[in-house]
């Protein structure tokens, strides 16, 4: 081995080579690489798919000793050291699937220096005996994936992680790496401190997928949308079709392979056997589509997913990021997909209520779901929101390859339709005692003689029939974007509406509410021309 400037550039650049078999690196790769592999410590934000794990394991077997890497995702880690193995690198696991002889061999080995990574999962260091473990060996790096796992704002927050800290005091001469693919500028930050990372020089990537199509549609009939979609544009294609709940996974699957598309659930209610049997026939097999809950994904590297659907709507713009981040991982054209309707904006809000964690806790899930509301209702570019959000600036204004680009959605003044709908909550607010969701206030506004609008003399009211001239849905649609401005709130668990601290701007006309305009049927789907 050469000494002297360039010597480690080109050790990594053979690494590449040699063990994995790569061209060239990429994006900032290699200047992160160098940066580790010369003793400095990293905090590395970089999309999912961008190619994180060569960032720490090239550092790791340059530099002499063990790279130790902590993570949380246990199970994917025999699949991780099986990998690596197979390429060459000697590496292995310690978690609580290991029984005490594995253990024990892993250990030997570390101690022995015959690992060249070795992964943690997090938990593990709280433990003295791991501890003493590390201090007897000789380490290279210590890795951190999946950073944002030490972030209150993060939505996979794990308290093991704030041990984590105690690595810098305990080996101050040992470089440690942070790696995240969430993360916006509160979490940066959170990182950064909580890991005791001052110094850490950050490396930012784009968070632009330029080949996603970002669309959102409103909600009528979710399962029948989907299914036109899929017919219409990803006949035959792999993907990932995302449901808040068991059931309507194990509904939605069931349904879409009585119409013909070959779909298989995958929620943490199945038994470890079939899960594993779906995951690793949609890996392997060509056009299979997933139907899950957000316990399907983490880690799972499939180049050709061409779309993920979402049916419900994500709690946070990390989560839709992430999610929508598994399509198109090979570059190509795919498609990232979602309904969103009135009945996601209550239900959400009310999981929150209803939901655990204290007051702080349930004010930064709201500020969450605010976000993604924005983003489900804007009239902007949705990618340029999206990389807002995360902190960068978008390169233009429209990205031309999201729904709102390709067909602007046309604005209405809402002051009115507003006024009258907050008028009604005004209304059913003054019955004590009882408590009207959407639908009560949208049959009133129609003037419609319900069982449940005459049963409260409903009729009777000054705002009955007031607002015929609009439809259904175009009232569906006017609550949902009020509750998604702030301008109206749920509240228990029954989703009464009420009003909020700035609804009284609207009813006193002192602001105008300008609103996006209901498609008179759901969206036509376009043909795919992402690129
Ligand atoms: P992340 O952890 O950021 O989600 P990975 O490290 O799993 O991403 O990398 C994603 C995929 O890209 C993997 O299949 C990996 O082998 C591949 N990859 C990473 N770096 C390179 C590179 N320099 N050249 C070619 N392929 C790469
Ligand atoms: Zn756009």
């Amino acid at each position: 081995v050469t000494e002297g400037p360039g010597a480690a550039d080109s050790e990594a650049r053979a690494t590449l080579h040699r063990i994995f078999g790569y061209e060239a690196f990429r994006g900032e790769q290699q200047a992160i690489i160098e940066h580790v592999v010369a003793g400095g410590d990293a905090l590395v934000l970089m999309p999912t798919g961008g190619g994180k794990s060569l960032c720490y394991q090239i550092p790791a077997l340059v530099r002499p000793g063990t790279g130790v890497v902590i993570s949380p995702l246990i199970a994917l880690m025999q699949d991780q050291v099986d990998a690596l193995r197979a390429l060459g690198v000697r590496a292995g696991f310690i978690n609580s699937t290991l029984d005490f002889d594995e253990r024990r061999m892993v250990e030997a080995e570390f101690l022995a220096g015959e690992l060249d990574l070795l992964y943690l999962a997090p938990e593990r260091l709280r433990l003295d005996a791991t501890r003493d473990l590390l201090s007897r060996g000789k380490i290279s790096v210590f890795a951190i994936d999946e950073a944002h796992c030490v972030s209150q704002w993060g939505h996979d927050f794990r308290p093991d992680y704030l041990t984590l800290s105690l690595l810098g005091e305990r080996w101050p001469d040992v470089p440690r790496i942070a790696l995240t693919a969430t993360a916006t500028r509160a979490t940066h930050e959170e990182i950064t401190q909580r890991l005791n990372l001052p110094t850490a020089r950050h490396f930012v990537a784009s968070f632009d997928r330029p080949n996603i199509q970002y669309r959102i549609v409103p909600k009528a009939d979710p399962k029948k949308q989907l299914l036109a979609f899929l017919r219409e544009e990803h006949a035959g294609d792999a993907g990932i079709v995302y449901c808040l709940s068991r059931n309507s996974v194990e509904r939605t699957a069931e349904f879409l392979t009585a119409n013909g598309v070959e779909a298989v659930p995958y929620h943490a209610g199945l038994d470890g056997a079939t899960r594993a049997a779906h995951q690793s026939r949609f890996l392997r097999e060509d056009g299979l589509v997933v139907v899950a809950t957000i316990a399907f994904g983490m880690g799972i590297d499939k180049p050709d997913v061409r779309f993920v659907a979402h049916l419900d709507l994500p709690k946070s713009i990390e989560g839709y990021y992430q999610e929508t981040g598994r399509a198109g991982r090979d570059g190509l054209p795919s498609t990232a997909w979602m309904a969103y309707g009135l009945n996601d904006v209550i239900q959400q809000r009310k999981l929150i209520q209803s939901g655990e964690g204290d007051e702080a806790f349930r004010r930064r899930a709201a500020s969450h779901l605010d976000a993604m509301l924005a983003l489900c209702e804007t009239a902007q570019c949705r990618r340029g929101q999206l990389l807002a959000y995360f902190g960068q600036d978008p390169d233009t204004a429209a990205c031309g390859n999201c729904d709102t680009c390709l067909t602007p959605p046309e604005t209405w003044d809402g002051t009115v339709a507003a006024q009258k709908a907050l008028s009604t909550v005004v209304r059913l607010q003054r019955e004590r005692g009882q408590k009207f969701g959407a639908t009560q206030i949208v049959d009133i506004l129609l003037g419609k003689r319900t069982g449940k609008v005459i049963q409260f003399d409903h009729d009777q009211l000054s705002v009955f029939g007031i607002g015929e001239d609009l439809t259904e849905g175009e009232w569906r649609g006017v609550i949902r974007q009020l509750l998604a401005q702030g301008l109206l709130a749920v509240e228990g668990e029954y989703g009464t509406l009420v009003l909020t601290e700035a609804s009284g701007s609207v009813l006193r006309r002192e602001r105008e509410v300008p609103l996006r305009k209901e498609p008179k049927k759901p969206a036509a789907s376009r043909s795919r021309s992402a690129g």
